[in-house]
């Protein structure tokens, strides 16, 4: 005879992904990977290692996308529906965890994450149920959704170094509650500031010491929480935002108030988070350096911050400039989504002469006449890889989104870093193993869904006041909302 357990039970689910507006593309539903099972469970090691075994975690599906366009509808109801399958299959939950990004859009909604909350929730059992959630600091956080998710957190560096602690942190938080009955209450603020995130990095100031001062809350905190927030979402909840969770009233909305208040007080110190300028800078800045590989940010397209991956208009003043394509040693600029272009590669084959116009695939209104020689072609399961040379330049066009964020992805392109002059890049701070190998480095404010210039950006319908599109006003006093216990608004 088996006996059943008695502890809480508790289900991870997630639907995740960033979206931009400003995006051409659409994220739809052959964009998603959905883990189950094991690969649920091994993004939290507390919870596979034992260390929480007091609750039993179940693995629900766990969705998520490379940043992108809005999510089309259907591909979200669909699946919606495919996580509230498996919440209501289990139901009643003690606890729900969503593992979420948070600045996820859908066509035609709102705040899609409280919508996800709320779906979930009343699938779970309602009311009684205790949600958690771990989430990217790029997040956009709403009251409705501070209402709904009793505890929710998020990453506390950028670059992300601190993933499977941040899911830890909500499985524990979770796991609090559930084991010792007591239902916290938290303190929302919303934080009229909205910030690209190359001037977000944790690795200098003011973010640095901002997430610093999260790490050893006061008595009665459990858990203290800033999302900087996705500036290239335009809808009502874009800005930042600070959620306190606790049991202690005074001390949740005190330290609310506290990191709110530092947050705007800082606002114009918030910075490049490495020298910065026009593309022609930037050029003249390569031009100029005796390093290799020099590397350039093209950051207005860069895809894992939801560029489409379409916009040729870097490519275009490459083209145009002697000094990159007749100069000494080569150049690379990677990479542009472009299937057309790239079957067009194949058909010639390697060697052979590539004439036509690229760009635009998803709809960005600019395209550019390409002519070179097919010099490499590379196809697996990551998706097929044409490389077009022209002169000293090698373009990278791809079949799919691809981001090449690391010495292995130019790797299975055969292009070794080390010996090439310039690498100009869809991405914005570098990630740290291009961060190592690079020898030079800046970055281009260049066109594109993810303009790090977000004042150039034509934004319609986010709350004003929000900096730096309205004055804030000084002093700024900080609205601090106490939410729930539970679902109360
Ligand atoms: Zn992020």
């Amino acid at each position: 005879m088996s006996v059943a357990s008695t502890h809480p039970r508790a289900i991870i689910v997630g639907i995740g992904t960033e979206c931009s507006s400003f995006a051409p593309h659409r994220t739809s539903l052959s964009d998603f990977g959905i883990r189950v099972g094991s690969r649920v469970l091994e993004r939290f090691p507390a919870v596979q290692s034992g260390e929480l075994d007091a609750v039993d975690f179940v693995a629900g599906p766990v969705a998520r996308a490379l940043p992108g366009g809005p999510v089309l509808r259907a591909a979200y109801d669909t699946l919606l529906e495919e996580v509230l399958d498996a919440v209501r299959a289990g139901a009643p939950w003690d606890g729900v965890l969503l593992d979420i990004h948070g600045a996820m859009l859908v066509d035609g909604m709102d705040d899609a994450e409280a919508d996800l909350a709320r779906r979930v929730r009343e699938a779970a059992g309602g009311q009684p149920v205790v949600l958690a959630a771990a989430m990217d600091l790029h997040g956009n956080v709403s009251r409705d959704f501070a209402g709904l998710v009793d505890l929710p957190t998020c990453y506390r560096t950028a670059p992300h170094v601190d993933e499977p602690e941040t899911r830890d942190r909500a499985a524990r938080l979770l796991a609090r509650a559930l084991v010792s009955g007591v239902r916290p209450a938290r303190a929302w603020c919303r934080i009229p500031v909205a910030l690209p995130g190359e001037k977000t990095s944790t690795r200098v100031e003011p973010a640095a010491s901002l997430y610093a001062s999260l790490a050893d809350p006061p008595d009665g905190v459990w858990e203290a929480a800033l999302w900087v927030g996705y500036a290239w979402a335009d809808e009502p909840r874009t800005a930042a935002a600070a959620i306190v969770v606790g049991e202690d009233l005074g001390a949740i909305q005190r330290e609310c108030a506290r990191i709110a208040k530092g947050f705007v007080a800082v606002r114009a110190d918030f910075d490049f988070c490495g020298p910065a300028g026009s593309l022609a800078w930037a050029l003249d800045a390569a031009d100029a350096a005796s390093t290799t590989p020099f590397v350039i940010s093209d950051t207005g397209d860069n895809p894992t911050a939801g560029g489409s991956g379409d916009v040729p208009t870097t490519l275009a003043a490459l083209l145009a400039d002697p000094r990159v394509v007749s100069g000494a040693g080569d150049v690379v600029w990677s990479a542009l989504v472009d299937p057309e272009g790239v079957l067009r590669a194949q058909d010639v084959g390697i060697g052979g002469a590539f004439d036509g116009d690229v760009g635009g695939w998803f709809g960005w209104p600019s395209r550019v006449r390409l002519r070179g020689v097919v010099h490499r072609l590379v196809s697996d399961a990551a998706g097929d890889v044409a490389v077009i040379r022209t002169g000293q330049l090698q373009v990278v066009l791809t079949s799919r989104r691809t981001p090449f964020h690391s010495r292995q992805d130019y790797a299975r392109i055969a292009i070794d870093l080390g010996r090439t002059r310039l690498v100009v890049n869809k991405i914005g701070y570098l990630e740290p193993d291009l961060h190592r190998v690079s020898d030079g480095w800046v970055l281009a404010l260049t066109d594109g869904p993810v303009d790090q210039r977000i004042d150039h950006l034509d934004v319609r319908r986010v709350r004003h006041p929000l900096h730096p599109f309205d004055d804030i006003g000084d002093p700024w006093t900080a609205q601090v909302e106490l939410c729930g216990p539970g679902a109360i608004r």
